[in-house]
């Protein structure tokens, strides 16, 4: 279903008018077609899928997609080895790659981070010993966000749940801060019509005063030289472009400008910063709003934990077990939470440490399962892991039956003679785990909570 102006739309029609001017006509018909479908392939887990397919321009891993499959029966979403995303928001990419030295140790925070479409992202462009903090503050969907970033498979982030004001206490530690910020949506109206029954110009207000407030609660938290990427998707100039003049006048961040080919079809206006747009007329994708500031004065941050609290918190060594399930062992420290091993980046674990002082963390590090009687029993984290051993007993399924796994319907691999766990893949990546026992029953470990239902939507 197509997004289509009436009478209740009719003040932001009115607005969107006087904003395009003569731009609106072909803005109005490009909001009555359907959106195109994109995917971001996950650059730890290529697959040479969709190789043949359009490319997103702004980000080499972005794809668009002929038509809308059903994703949830394809096992390769399930493996994380894609992400569906709107194209215009992967234009993130383009900001990062040209502002940052990706090849660096970072530390780099998504403030608002669910369902965790950025966070997959900048992921796949951080170098591995870089820290990237995914924050969201609405307990539901941190929930979501963990399971997206447990599909995607990285070791290097922290999920956190706090109110942006809590990053006050980590004073110049973010060399980048994303804020892309809860809005109005406007953009997204072409893709969810019936979010125009939410939109109202009270709404817009109340969304723009909280920007604002977020915006001065984390600015504390960048270090000096750091970068604020401010992102939302909304055609709202009072949410966008007056939102960064306030914050041009009331902070000591600089504005940046950035160097984008015109074939894009990107919109940039200087207001005195630069600031882009993407419009649904111009380019293959929705409404999208960003604009970059620099910090340039501060102080870098201080730890407050000292060398020999450091070492006093410092994990315990691996034993044997952790060194059978994963690929370079070598570069974790290791911990026991709850039961649960957790195998912490070495190179990350001072920082980690300092996160977990001072906010609430609800995942952190790559969690390989939980110890039964001196037993590791692997956790689904850990099938879906990057950084999985590759020379664990495997199962490889075909579509069909990894489907079956999924599902939780009975596979009969001819294992019942076999017993032991198993990492289940499916053209190379982990799905999950099988455990045949002593007495040749087959335990299928894939979570229920994350078992896809509907098997055959067709029947
Ligand atoms: N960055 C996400 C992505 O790319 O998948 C989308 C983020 S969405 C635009 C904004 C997020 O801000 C939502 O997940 C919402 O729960 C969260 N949020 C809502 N109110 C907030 C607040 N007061 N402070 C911080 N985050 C908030």
């Amino acid at each position: 279903m197509a997004f289509h102006f009436d009478q209740s739309s009719d003040a932001l029609r009115k607005r969107l008018f006087d904003q395009l001017g003569d731009q609106f006509t072909a803005f109005e018909i490009a909001m009555a077609q359907s959106s195109p479908t994109s995917i971001r392939l996950n650059p730890r887990k290529m697959n040479g899928l969709f190789d043949n397919q359009e490319k997103v321009l702004w980000c080499p891993q972005g794809r668009y997609l002929e038509s809308r499959p059903n994703f949830t029966l394809d096992p390769l979403f399930h493996a994380g080895t894609y992400y569906v995303q709107e194209a215009s928001s992967m234009f993130l990419y383009h900001v990062v790659d040209q502002v940052l030295d990706t090849s660096r140790n970072l530390r780099v925070l998504d403030l608002c981070a669910a369902p965790g479409g950025k966070t997959s992202l900048l992921q796949g462009m951080l170098h591995h010993n870089s820290v990237l903090v995914a924050n969201e503050v609405i307990s539901g969907r941190n929930k979501i966000l963990r399971q997206n970033m447990i599909r995607w498979g990285g070791d290097n982030h922290i999920i956190t749940q706090n109110d942006p004001k809590s990053f006050q206490k980590l004073p110049g530690f973010f060399d980048l801060v994303l804020l892309d910020a809860p809005c109005s949506g406007e953009g997204l109206l072409r893709k969810e019509p019936s979010a125009i029954e939410q939109w109202s110009e009270r709404n817009v207000l109340h969304c723009a005063s909280r920007q604002r407030r977020i915006l001065s609660d984390v600015i504390p938290a960048l270090a000096p030289g750091g970068f604020l990427i401010y992102s939302t998707c909304t055609f709202s100039e009072i949410e966008n472009e007056l939102n960064m003049k306030w914050l041009q006048e009331n902070s000591d961040l600089t504005p940046l400008t950035l160097e984008i080919p015109d074939f894009w079809g990107i919109h940039q206006e200087d207001h005195g910063f630069p600031a882009y747009r993407m419009y649904p007329h111009r380019l293959k994708g929705e409404g999208f709003f960003i604009a970059v500031f620099q910090k340039t004065s501060g102080k870098p941050f201080q730890s407050k934990i000292m060398r020999s609290t450091f070492r006093a918190n410092r994990f315990e060594g691996s034993i044997q077990e952790d060194n059978f399930w994963l690929k370079a062992p070598e570069r974790y420290d290791f911990l026991i939470r709850d039961q649960h091993r957790i195998a912490i980046p070495k190179a990350l674990s001072k920082d980690f440490l300092d996160l977990s002082l001072n906010l609430r963390i609800t995942s952190s590090g790559l969690n390989l399962g939980k110890m039964y009687h001196g037993e590791l029993k692997p956790s689904p984290e850990l099938a879906l892991s990057q950084h999985v051993s590759i020379d664990l007993p495997n199962i490889s399924l075909d579509s069909e039956c990894a489907l079956d796994y999924l599902a939780h319907i009975n596979i009969n691999h001819g294992l019942e003679n076999t017993e032991g766990r198993y990492l289940v893949s499916h053209g190379g990546y982990g799905l999950g785990w099988l455990h045949v026992l002593k007495t040749g029953q087959i335990r299928n470990n894939y979570p229920s909570a994350w078992r896809i239902l509907k098997r055959h939507p067709q029947k």
